[in-house]
């Protein structure tokens, strides 16, 4: 597992950056959270969760872990979790790239599994929204109708259960936000300068730096790399180190 970095968003200090990327994507989309508010003694040991999303559907706790936590299975404080507070439980393995979205059934970043307060525990749940109202949820297969929060009004139906959403321009416009904070780049900006030649020149030394141990990041940082040329840069040495 990579070293979780401590990163800092709106005056908290999150565990990790994926931690402060989602916190940024339920902003954007105007989610309300709660970071770490409950502990609880399960028979497994003690369990704190990530988040509280208060206002999701009478309440829903979020887990996040790093997409390759997903091979090391389900941890059983999840689902004890549920059902002692008898609110539901998404676990939530990285964050889904939006530009490649997730389909529910694949092991992609962005694929959550969601524990039920009677002890199921379901996987395929993607992050979605009311394609009318906006509503957001974690729903089976990324169904919107069923993150809605008055489906008569929005679908005509109260039984609308369908409007596979996942790929919202709101949820698309969180997830490039988050996607470019947090790593010294500015959010929105793709702008690539650099030619090709300096590039592989700069991947050739961020090889280097990172053969003795150094962080790449802070590589990037000390070159004044951002936006597309960062991405760039990063992209040429992927292929270097491979
Ligand atoms: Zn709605």
């Amino acid at each position: 597992l990579a070293t979780a970095i401590r990163t800092d968003y709106h005056g908290q200090q999150f565990r990790s950056k994926l931690e402060a990327k989602w916190a940024m994507v339920l902003d954007e989309l105007q989610v309300v959270w709660e970071y770490e508010p409950e502990a609880r003694y399960t028979q497994h040991g003690g369990y704190l969760p990530d988040f509280y999303l208060p206002r999701m559907k009478g309440g829903l706790w979020l887990e996040i872990k790093p997409y390759d936590a997903f091979e090391k299975g389900e941890d059983p404080r999840w689902p004890e979790f549920a059902m002692q507070r008898d609110q539901p439980l998404v676990v939530a393995y990285g964050l889904s790239d939006p530009y490649q979205l997730p389909d529910a059934y694949g092991e992609q970043p962005g694929v959550c599994i969601k524990c039920f307060p009677d002890g199921a525990i379901d996987q395929g749940y993607l992050l979605t929204c009311c394609l009318v109202c906006g509503s957001v949820g974690f729903e089976f297969e990324g169904r919107g109708a069923r993150a809605c929060s008055n489906r008569l009004s929005c679908y005509g139906r109260p039984d609308a259960d369908r409007g596979h959403n996942p790929d919202d321009g709101r949820i698309i416009k969180a997830l490039v936000a988050a996607r470019a904070a947090f790593c010294g780049q500015i959010p929105g900006s793709t702008v690539r300068t650099l030619p090709d030649v300096v590039v592989e020149r700069l991947a050739e030394a961020l090889a280097a730096e990172t053969a003795m141990g150094a962080s790449a990041s802070k590589w990037l940082d000390s070159q004044h790399l951002s936006g597309g040329d960062r991405e760039a840069v990063v992209a040429a040495w992927g292929r270097l180190i491979d």
